[in-house]
């Protein structure tokens, strides 16, 4: 038996590293994948590989965060599974000192805003179900800080560590899980476009992770089945680390 046999999951960002890595692990564990994502090439892309739905959205504007999650109830029925994870990683000095303010806002509308409007409409089809799971991506970073400079990052993930943490002891007693996925260094895009901004920070990165290397998109989105699954029954509100050790080094 699949773990989300039938299940309905709109996962956002799934055009690309975590996202896809997660769309692709949903479909072979049974789930109607709903693949968001600003980009249409590689949105469409990742929904035809796994035999779900493209909705191309802006996740930082309401109107579109609604029609995605409308589009996958009208199309399967139901909205079992919010895997909210689009981000964009820092401007390329991060420092408090010289993040500008317009830098400062993007970051927040892409990675906290974004998320605040997928809990915001996922959860009533979940609520009327009685059930439901959400994931959001924060980040180690939320948790430990980073030396490497980068205020608006942190700030963002740390934000989407407290809502998910909020959200999932309010809405316990109703069935909707919520939990805080908080994934190490990943070798995606996004972290080596900032590697490729600053090549010294990947190798001191590195030092600090124990298991001695980057982690790959497949065993982040091994642990997002986990948590959208009822094998994680009892798990809510939680930071889910996945980490390779970093935050405990
Ligand atoms: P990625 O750049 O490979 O993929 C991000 C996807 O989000 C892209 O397909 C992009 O088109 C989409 N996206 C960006 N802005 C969007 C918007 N406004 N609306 C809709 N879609 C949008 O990044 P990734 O490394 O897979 O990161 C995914 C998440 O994981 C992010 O929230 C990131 O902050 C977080 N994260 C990444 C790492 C890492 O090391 N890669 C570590 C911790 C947390």
């Amino acid at each position: 038996m699949q773990r989300l046999q039938d299940r309905v999951a709109v996962i956002t960002g799934a055009g690309s590293g975590i996202g896809l890595a997660t769309a692709r692990r949903f479909a072979e564990e049974g789930a109607r994948v709903v693949c968001v994502d600003l980009d249409e090439a590689s949105g469409s892309a990742a929904a035809a590989e796994v035999g779900g739905l493209y909705v191309k959205a802006d996740v930082t504007v309401e109107e579109d965060v609604v029609r995605a999650f409308r589009t996958a109830f009208d199309t399967y029925g139901s909205v079992d599974v919010a895997f909210n994870n689009a981000g964009i990683s820092p401007p390329e000095d991060d420092s408090i000192l010289e993040t500008g303010i317009d830098a400062w806002r993007r970051v927040q509308e892409v990675n906290l805003t974004s998320v605040y409007l997928c809990c915001k409409h996922a959860i009533p089809y979940m609520r009327r179900q009685g059930k439901g799971s959400i994931i959001n991506t924060a980040s180690f970073v939320a948790v430990m800080g980073s030396a490497t400079s980068q205020i608006s990052y942190t700030a963002s993930k740390g934000g989407v560590l407290a809502m998910s943490r909020e959200l999932g002891v309010q809405f316990a007693r109703e069935g909707i899980r919520v939990n805080a996925l908080c994934p190490g260094p990943v070798n995606t895009p996004l972290l080596r476009e900032l590697f490729a901004k600053d090549p010294e920070r990947a190798q001191r990165r590195l030092v600090h992770i124990p298991v001695g290397r980057f982690a790959e998109a497949s065993e982040i989105a091994a642990a997002v089945a986990f948590l959208a699954s009822d094998d994680a029954s009892f798990v809510t509100g939680s930071e889910f680390l996945v980490d390779g050790g970093i935050s405990g080094a």
